[in-house]
Order: C-alpha cells, then structure tokens, then sequence
C-alpha cells in the first residue's frame, strides 16, 4: 500500500479521536469522517510501519448508525469528530473507549464502567467558545474555528455547541473591525490586532462575557464597541487581554476592563460562582451538575472529613463538598483562579475552605513535610496531562480512605490510577459523564477506596516523605 492509493474499505472500529478504523489486507487505515459500519472509498495519505492515514472520498454503504448532521461545516471544522454518529452510538463508543484505556493502559483487567451519563439535548450545551479572527480570500473579516490541525479559520458565527448570542456578539466586533479599520492578528508575520474573543454566559443567570484578545495594550474605539455589545441583552464584561506573544497559547496574563465587571456569576446547583476570564470554568454547566453531585456521592461525606482537592480552579468542586464536609482545603496554580476560589467561598458563606495557591505537586507534598497535614478525602480534578508523580506519591503517602479521580482524559486517567492501585488502592468504578457531545472528548470519575490490608510497595514511596 502507498499514499495516493484508492481502496474500498469497511470500517469496523474507532479510534481514540473520533476516526474510523478499516482494515486493508490486514493492515489499519486511520480515516477521519468514517464510522464503523460504513463500506467507504478512501485514497491513502500517509503510511506508517503498523498503520497508516486515510481520507474519506466516497461512503459506498453508509453505516446504520449514521445520522444527518445539523451542522453545514461539520466536516471541514475541527470542532466536532462524531456529529455524524447517532448519539446513542456515540455514548456507547465512548464507554467502550474508556474501558479500553482502562485495560491497555492502566493494567486492569475488567474495570467497572457504568453506562455514560448522556444529555438530553446534545447541543448547545457549551457556555464558552473561543473564536479566531482572520480575513478571507477577499480581505473580508472572518471568524470561526480552525480547521482540524491547521490554522486554517472555517467561517462559522454560530457553532450548534455554543450560545445563539455568539453570533450577534461576533458579527458586531468583525463589523466594528471594518469600520475602525482595525486589523485581525495574523500569525505569520505577528502584525494586526486582534486575535480572538472568548465568550462565555452563564447558563443560570443568562450573564454573558466577551473578553478581546489583542496583540497591543489598547484598542482604539473600544468605547464605542461597548457601546454596542451592551445593546445585547445579559452583557455584564467586557475586558481585553493582551497577548502579544507568538504563541498558540489564547490568552496572556494581563487584563484591562473596559466595561462592566470584569467577570461574571453563575450558579451550579445551589453554589454561585464568579468566573474572570482567566480562570477555567466546566464549559457543560447541565452535565458539570452530574458530574459535581456524582464526585460528592463518591467522596462519602458525613460531616466532618478532611478534604483536599486538588487543580481546583474557581474551587467549584471544594465549595460543593464544604456544604458536607467538616473541612475542605483547595489548591490551585492561576492565581487569578484562586482570587475567584476565596470570593466564593465567601458568595456563599462556606467558612470551611481555604484555598492554596501554587501547584498541586509542590503544595501538597510541602505541606505534608512541614506541616503533616492529613486527609480523608482526596479529589482531583487535573488538566489532560494528568497528576504528576510527586502530587500521586504524596497522596499515597497520606492514604486517605478515598480518592475521587475526575478526569478529561482517559489515558492519562488510566496512568494515575495504576499508580495509585500499585499503591495501595482499588479502582471501584469509573463513571463516564458525556461533557462533550458530538466530540470524542469524555470526561471521567473514578472512585478509589484504600485497601487496608494491602502491603503498599515501598517503590511507592519517593524517600522525601518517608
Ligand atoms: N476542579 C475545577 C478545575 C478543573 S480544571 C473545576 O471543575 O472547575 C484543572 C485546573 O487545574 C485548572 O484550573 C488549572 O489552572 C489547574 N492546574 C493546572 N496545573 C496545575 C498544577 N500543577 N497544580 C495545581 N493546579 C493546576
């Protein structure tokens, strides 16, 4: 087989980013768009030793699990992997490939994966989106995402995964552009201003933030922009970031109010939360609820545990646990983050929590030398990379009875919990709650109980804390 060959395939199974999967003469084509089921014509792109790249050129039989797809620009955006699988499928290929991580990677042999908690309405879900500004093949001003690991910008003002106001947010900062004159960012010579503009609203309250990236420390006419994004009903911020790095990186460090607060509230169950830009927010708030209360039945709280949860961001998950725990100490490295964790504490007043600011592997393990802090319960809730060693040994080390692992990466979840297995603990179960629907993402929690009786490898043990 050779890149530029045309075969016909059946695809039988999907790979970890939404791909089809198809087998020619034994060999495992990688083809984006495909699903399992589809008989598809694909011509080779790239071949590796053990498997190689395809793309989808005709589908021959479509596959029964097919569905229309809403969106016009599904294909060529690199939002959305799987629009085109019915959702139910998607749910069950997810599960499948949580269960299959959990093996291959973490070592287990038949890991308890509940049934995905799946959403009702499976779009419109998100409450952020982050979109590029560029120019068309005619100069215009365009927005819209990038195209599948390019830097290629798909027109797009109204993704079905976010909000209807981003389309009249976004039409009046390209409309405000062209009138001002002012000039999109463009990444290859590192000139023009304006790179992207994050938006976020919150679901419960209806609070909608725009936050401009720039590539400068002013934007000219910025009053007159306010002026009429304010016109949109539930405006509350609007700042600017400065970025002027060249990076892919969005956001910079810095940030100017230009009106309004410079954040807005939202509320998840019965906690509110503050939200800077700077700071992560769960971008599903209807299954973030799911996943919140599911970490709080995980965590077994009677009232007077000592809870430590770590990477906690505006410390949504700390201040669902204080309402049951006796105390409840976060940690988390965006100082900005951390401002908005103490601020809702007191939004809510929890006297419970206190939060740390730093990061998870060098606090936890300081704070155990030092001060021989302990736990009961230990949460985590990292980014994709996952926990570093320091922060698992640590944990290990102070041995609570449990630990609730939420994740939105399964390998990397996978990883951890054989590290924390080979420690001592027993992985329980593993809940999948769908926070990204039409998309191969799949966020996770885990519950681990200490197992009492099981002798703990000292290789467990990095010598610092013993
Ligand atoms: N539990 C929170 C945030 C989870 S996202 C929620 O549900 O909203 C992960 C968080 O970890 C982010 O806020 C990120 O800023 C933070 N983070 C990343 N690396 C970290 C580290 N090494 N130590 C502590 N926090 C970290």
């Amino acid at each position: 087989m050779k890149k530029n060959d045309l075969l016909t395939l059946k695809i039988e199974g999907m790979g970890n980013e939404g791909e089809g999967i198809g087998k020619a003469d034994g060999f495992p084509l990688f083809i984006k768009d495909a699903l399992p089921g589809d008989v598809i014509r694909a011509k080779v792109l790239k071949t590796k030793k053990t498997y190689g790249y395809g793309r989808l050129m005709e589908i021959v039989t479509p596959s029964p699990d097919r569905t229309e797809p809403p969106c016009p620009v599904h294909r060529a955006c690199g939002g959305c992997q799987i629009q085109a699988l019915s959702y139910e499928k998607q749910l069950e290929y997810k599960r499948e490939k949580v269960r299959n991580q959990l093996i291959r990677i973490g070592g287990f042999s038949d890991p308890e994966v509940l049934p995905v908690l799946g959403m009702e309405e499976p779009f419109r879900y998100r409450n952020k989106a982050q979109f590029p500004f560029g120019r068309d093949r005619e100069g215009r001003i365009v927005t819209g995402f990038y195209a599948g690991r390019t830097h290629h910008i798909v027109p797009n003002a109204d993704c079905l995964l976010g909000v209807p106001e981003n389309r009249r947010i976004l039409e009046t900062i390209a409309d405000f552009m062209e009138k001002e004159g002012i000039a999109p960012y463009e990444e290859a010579s590192g000139e023009g201003l304006v790179r992207h503009v994050l938006i976020r609203k919150g679901f419960a309250t209806g609070e909608l933030m725009v936050c401009l990236v720039i590539n400068g420390e002013a934007l000219p006419g910025a009053d007159g922009l306010a002026d009429l994004l304010f016109q949109i009903p539930g405006m509350t911020s609007l700042t600017l970031n400065v970025n002027t790095k060249n990076t892919n990186v969005i956001l910079g460090d810095k940030l100017i109010p230009v009106r309004g607060r410079t954040y807005i509230t939202d509320s998840i169950g019965d906690v509110y939360y503050r939200i800077s830009p700077l700071s992560f927010y769960q971008v599903n708030p209807v299954q973030t609820k799911r996943l919140y209360e599911t970490a709080l039945s995980y965590a077994g709280l009677s009232g007077t545990e000592v809870v430590w949860d770590l990477y906690c961001g505006i410390g949504t998950i700390s201040l669902f646990l204080a309402q049951k725990a006796g105390r409840v100490y976060g940690v988390e490295v965006v100082p900005q983050a951390v401002e908005d964790a103490r601020e809702n504490a007191k939004l809510n007043g929890l006297e419970n929590v206190e939060f740390y600011l730093g990061k998870a592997e060098e606090v936890l393990p300081e704070q155990y030398r030092e001060n021989g802090i302990r736990a009961d319960v230990i949460v985590v809730d990292p980014p994709r990379k996952g926990c570093d060693r320091a922060c698992l040994d640590t944990m290990i080390s102070m041995g609570p009875k449990r630990i609730v692992y939420v994740s939105c990466d399964s390998a990397t979840l996978a990883r951890d919990l054989k590290i924390l297995c080979e420690g001592g603990y027993e992985l329980r179960k593993v809940q999948p709650v769908d926070m990204f629907p039409q998309t191969a993402g799949i966020e996770n929690i885990a519950l681990l109980i200490h197992c009492d009786n099981k002798k703990i490898p000292a290789s467990s043990f990095s010598t610092a804390y013993n």
